[in-house]
């Protein structure tokens, strides 16, 4: 009388191994899903199974259980094969009633080999053995490179008016304004908020012995992290500062000023680097390598000056405090091409005129702005309106209100992308955190 054998998996392929049996005397029967294979143990009552694991509709594990509970299966042989040489599923097999668990894939002799144990009545499962991976060692073990990209700009700061400490702000960070941006070797920095203080440090490690400061303007969010700036104290280091001539004080004298010994201990005729003062004015460009940078106006209490720069590749503009249609409440679609509204504002509108990217803030929802018209800062919706009009890639939007909590922007981004869409803007916006870094 033959042996009959049921194999019970996705695949046929163990029928054609057990039929290419030097002599096969088993006639075979096959299901290929759990429910095949509950039918077949009624009509077909193997002698011996085969099951995968992961058999469509019933896993290999019950299959096991159901022919240990079948009156005319319970002393037949169980062998399972699977893909998965897990200790777990060879407890669950063996403990189940499986006599034999075998990883796969395997050679067609060991399966034929395993058929002729059972029926020899020699068939027992071996220990479960931890099969030995592919090699970890060496060039067969595949670790990814974390690079960072030679050409990027990052934000070290992004906070406006006041650094910001707390739980509630780990998310976007509480650092005032700083931006660092490289183009190969070529390195400038924008704006000396506290977010200057963990780049110093990170230059220094660097070795980096020659920066190029530029500030919009000398308010105290822009400039506070200054003293603290890590290369100042090193005499090999030179640094140049670009800032617009104030209308009160010379940048050199307000420094001098900042530096006495009633605000810090440290005089800036007692830092070691060399300083240079360079006085920026509207519509002046400065090259730093192949970075240019452009100045122009903001509309920002005191003199103040934005950048747009272009590194070969990109351009984006940078605009941390900038009020826009100043005193406006309305609806963003009410401001056409030709309203009066935008004239203090055009000359800006052409410099920023499609820059890949335009990082411009928008710190006060339109409930805040009610009170804080000509603080110097806009709106969101009239922010949406100078970027409706510039037509960048993308919007960054920094210089958060220091109220502002990690819930709070996270909010905050949601109104400004359905303001946009009111808008008609396709421009993608995100929000700009404390360690932010964007290839250019
Ligand atoms: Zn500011
Ligand atoms: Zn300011």
């Amino acid at each position: 009388m033959k042996k009959r054998v049921l194999i019970v998996d996705k695949s046929d392929e163990f029928v054609r191994v057990l039929q290419e049996a030097e002599k096969c005397d088993y006639e075979i029967a096959y299901a290929k899903n759990g429910e095949e294979a509950l039918a077949k143990l009624t009509s077909f009552h193997p002698n011996l199974v085969i099951t995968g694991l992961m058999v469509p509709g019933m896993d290999g594990i019950e299959i096991v259980r159901r022919v240990r509970a079948h009156p005319q299966t319970a002393k037949s042989g169980i062998i399972l094969v699977s893909y998965q040489p897990l200790i777990q599923v060879y407890h669950a097999a063996i403990e189940q009633g499986a006599n034999y668990f075998q990883e796969r894939p395997c050679p067609d002799e060991k399966i034929r080999d395993l058929a002729q144990r059972w029926f020899d009545g020699v068939l027992k499962p071996d220990p479960f053995h931890h099969p030995s991976y592919a090699d970890l060692e060496g060039e067969h073990c595949y670790v990814p490179r974390i690079h960072t990209p030679d050409h990027y700009i990052r934000f070290w700061g992004t906070r406006g008016s006041s650094p910001v400490a707390g739980s509630e702000y780990v998310r976007y960070g509480g650092n005032s304004p700083c931006l660092e941006v490289r183009s190969g070797d070529d390195l400038i920095i924008i704006d000396a908020g506290t977010g200057i203080r963990p780049l110093g440090e990170q230059l220094a490690r660097q070795g980096i012995r020659h920066v190029h400061l530029f500030l919009g303007h000398t308010h105290w969010d822009h400039i506070i992290g200054f003293p603290f700036f890590a290369p100042l104290y090193n005499e090999n280091c030179k640094i140049d500062i670009w800032a617009p001539v104030g209308y009160e004080k010379s940048v050199r004298e307000l420094f001098v000023e900042m530096l006495t010994y009633t605000y810090f201990p440290v005089r800036l005729e007692d830092i070691r680097a060399k300083i240079t003062f360079h006085e920026l004015r509207d519509s002046q460009t400065v090259e730093i390598g192949r970075l240019r940078i452009h100045a122009h106006y903001a509309f920002h209490p005191g003199s103040t000056l934005c950048f747009k720069v272009e590194t070969g590749k990109t351009t984006f503009g940078y605009v941390t405090d900038n009020e826009v249609l100043l005193g406006f409440h309305g609806h963003p679609n009410a401001v056409e091409p030709d309203d009066p509204r935008l004239d203090p504002h055009r000359s800006l509108i052409q410099f920023l005129q499609n820059v890949d990217i335009l990082v411009h803030e928008a710190q006060y929802d339109s409930f805040e702005y009610l009170d804080k018209v000509g603080w110097g800062h806009s709106s969101i919706s009239n922010a949406a309106v100078l970027v409706k009009y510039c037509e960048p890639k993308e919007w960054i939007v920094t210089h958060h209100d220091p109220r502002h909590t990690d819930k709070d922007l996270h909010e905050k981004r949601e109104v400004h992308s359905d303001v946009l869409a009111d808008c008609k803007v396709s421009c993608y916006v995100r929000m700009a955190f404390d360690g932010f870094m964007l290839p250019i």
